[in-house]
């Protein structure tokens, strides 16, 4: 009898071979009175409309973990998400290279602290940020390390949803012949948009084998940029999940990345209605929970037998400012804050400039990163505001049927546009830190390692199972 019951709970224990999926969330709100990220002037947060989170996401196979996490903040520097890693990696033994963690690119959410700083934050602002910058690594670590404490059979429901009502690429070719940004409402010099628009609505839904949801990932290109206002909050997404919960049940975890959104925002420059509100918040959530809803009811379960991980950091070359550059940059950067600002894209040149001088010449990392649920699946992850084409080539050309790209993960390497966009100038183009041709290379190492990994996952499905 007790050898029964005992081979019975060996094999139980050695049933591996089924996906395992725990998800949790961490409330990262930071206090009323601590400075605002999202814009180049200084704002400081009354109070919260509704609670930011870290979201996370860990998916167990045969052994093999990984596990996905994002932030409701603006971006997240490399150093605080390798720092998470590394807690990660040891608390729960979830390699760092197994994990993804990026930003959801919020801008109703707090300044985090990086040298120098475009805001010139001064005592009290400067320690809250500090206390607050300092203390996330863990915050991000323990949604994850909760996330996998919470491990339980699993399986996967996923397909792609289609919407094209909601996003409108910001760049516009005008009629003078130049490159307008956000050139505003009913602006009659507007020719056409400069770009495309990604429609693709990918998610991700994670139930118990008995349908019971676990957690749901939505993913879509469009910047979340639309609450405005001095309240915390975590702009569409946060509707987005309250629907998915009140159809799917309380316990649910929401998780929502942003695709590659680079040029991407919801402004409609056709219609005169005003779009900065909770209103547009919750109306452009609801249209995604609507969207993510119906490909829920018709999405197919996913076989998934493996997880496979790829990770590359590629170096990248700094632009060259001369010193005249770089003291106009701190006399710039001097006026943020007081009664005369400097105008808009000096501000946001001398922000770059600043940033650039103050790395001596050191390039900057840039990890592009895929996990792959078999040959099915695969979240790719780029470590800035990829431009969205990139993110329309990365799909057309990956292997796999289902390919999710996730910006402002591992890094945060501000605008990457793609090359033809520079000679076009405008807003991302002033902003980027980044010579032309990164974001080539970025998107063809992500299409390296999708196309490596499918390959792998195709030569395991192959092979004989070990015994
Ligand atoms: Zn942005």
């Amino acid at each position: 009898m007790w050898l029964i019951l005992l081979l019975l709970l060996m094999t139980g224990t050695a049933s591996a071979s089924t996906l395992q999926a725990g998800a949790a969330q961490v409330n990262i709100t930071p206090p009323a009175g601590a400075p605002m990220a999202g814009y180049y002037v200084p704002r400081v947060a009354t109070g919260t409309h509704d609670a930011l989170h870290v979201k996370a996401l860990v998916f167990e196979k045969n052994g093999v973990k990984v596990a996905l996490a994002t932030c409701d903040l603006v971006w997240l520097p490399r150093n605080l998400s390798e720092e998470a890693r590394q807690i990660i990696q040891q608390k729960t033994g979830i390699p760092a290279d197994h994990i993804m963690i990026s930003a959801t690119h919020d801008h109703t959410g707090p300044v985090i602290m990086v040298h120098p700083s475009r805001y010139n934050l001064q005592g009290e602002m400067l320690h809250i940020t500090e206390d607050y910058t300092n203390a996330l690594p863990g915050r991000i670590a323990q949604a994850v390390i909760l996330a996998n404490s919470h491990l339980q059979p699993a399986q996967i429901r996923s397909a792609i949803g289609r919407e094209t009502s909601l996003a409108f690429n910001r760049r516009y070719y005008m009629k003078d012949g130049s490159v307008g940004w956000n050139p505003g409402k009913l602006n009659p010099k507007v020719w056409r948009q400069a770009g495309p628009t990604d429609p693709s609505v990918p998610v991700v839904y994670v139930e118990t084998p008995d349908g019971k949801g676990i957690a749901s990932y939505v993913n879509f290109a469009m910047h979340q940029d639309t609450t405005g206002g001095l309240k915390w909050s975590a702009d569409y997404s946060y509707a987005l999940g309250k629907i998915l919960q009140m159809a799917k049940g309380d316990d649910l975890v929401s998780i929502f990345t942003i695709g590659c959104a680079g040029d991407i925002n919801h402004l409609d420059t056709s219609r005169k209605d005003p779009q900065a509100s909770y209103e547009e918040a919750a109306r452009i959530g609801a249209v995604l929970a609507g969207d993510a809803l119906k490909v829920i009811q018709r999405a197919p379960i996913i076989p998934v037998s493996q997880i496979l991980v790829s990770s590359r950091v590629l170096k990248l070359d700094l632009p060259h400012f001369t010193p005249q550059e770089v003291a106009w940059a701190y006399r710039t950067q001097a006026t943020v804050g007081t009664a005369n600002p400097a105008p808009f894209l000096d501000l946001v040149r001398a922000a770059k400039i600043l940033e650039i001088d103050s790395r001596h010449g050191k390039r900057f990392d840039a990890e592009v990163q895929v996990i792959a649920l078999s040959d099915q699946l695969a979240f790719v992850g780029f470590p800035g505001e990829m431009f969205t084409q990139f993110g329309l080539n990365v799909k057309q050309d990956s292997p796999f049927p289902l390919t999710i790209t996730e910006e402002l993960a591992n890094g945060a390497l501000g605008y990457i546009p793609n090359r033809q966009a520079y000679p076009e100038g405008a807003y991302e183009v002033v902003s980027t830190r980044l010579k032309p041709g990164a974001g080539e290379r970025l998107m063809n190492s992500a299409l390296d390692q999708l196309r490596a990994v499918f390959t792998a996952a195709r030569a395991e499905v192959a092979a004989p199972t070990p015994h």
